[in-house]
């Protein structure tokens, strides 16, 4: 009976062990595997800085499953570029800085406040607060109808003020890769186009018709492909405009100094 009761002891204690030597060893992995989220979202603050040395972004990551990211403002001029989820899990590193470059250009571009200061919108909300529409929501008693009233006075307006935000999408779109060829490193113009045709098959579908691309807040994707395309080859005739003009400087001939004999 002892000797049953020391070998059951024994079996115990070799699992025990072969346990903990499992746990010990896959540690590093679990511990890794914990920090590589934390550690990449330190790597995209670093490049957003990278990017815009002279100005300050908070990088805020918000939950939902579409690949997306805005550029908002708070308070007093806090700037904000906000990532889904989704970003982080469809898109690799360079892609994601292509896009934080974007919001960034929207950033200093001051797209935010020419939105939202433009005749178009200043109607778009002048139709709620205007002495008509004080007017209306006396007489009209019901909510709903109101709202149905003031949104066909809008309705209008949307066009416009959607065209305007193709503008300046297509503006961002430009600035940004002026933004990204700037730094050596971050400049991958395949990262850049991959991140729009990934976006071009998820978005393709909202395209369909006329009216689609009429109230579009952003330019068709093939579009947008042209713009980057157009920006990445100028930005490498720049770059080798700047390179082989150093290179000409280095290269030209000095004048000789004429040697006096006498
Ligand atoms: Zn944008």
């Amino acid at each position: 009976m002892t000797i049953l009761i020391n070998v059951i002891t024994f079996c115990f204690k070799c699992y025990f062990y072969l346990l903990l030597i499992t746990i010990v060893l896959s540690a590093p992995s679990y511990i890794s595997d914990a920090l590589k989220p934390f550690l990449r979202k330190r790597r995209l603050a670093k490049h957003v800085k990278t990017l815009a040395p002279d100005e300050n972004y908070i990088l805020r990551y918000v939950s939902g499953k579409e690949p997306n990211a805005h550029a908002l403002e708070e308070g007093s001029g806090i700037k904000i570029i906000e990532v889904t989820q989704g970003l982080l899990d469809k898109m690799t590193d360079d892609e994601i800085v292509a896009v934080l470059a974007h919001e960034i250009a929207h950033h200093q571009l001051k797209h935010l406040e020419k939105y939202k200061q433009s005749f178009w919108m200043q109607l778009f909300d002048g139709i709620d607060n205007n002495k008509a529409a004080k007017w209306l929501k006396e007489k009209l008693e019901n909510p709903l109808a109101l709202q149905i009233v003031l949104n066909c006075l809008k309705l209008p307006l949307t066009p416009l003020l959607m065209h305007l935000s193709r503008k300046h999408e297509t503006e961002a779109d430009s600035r940004a890769v002026e933004i990204l060829a700037l730094d050596e490193k971050l400049f991958k113009p395949e990262a850049i186009l991959s991140v729009e045709q990934k976006l071009k098959v998820l978005s393709l579908p909202a395209y369909r018709t006329f009216l689609d691309r009429l109230l579009a807040s952003h330019p068709h994707p093939s579009e947008r492909i042209k713009t980057i395309e157009k920006g990445i080859r100028e930005a490498i005739a720049r770059t080798k405009s700047t390179f082989y003009l150093r290179l000409k400087s280095i290269l030209a001939p000095h004048p000789h100094k004429s040697i006096s004999l006498a």
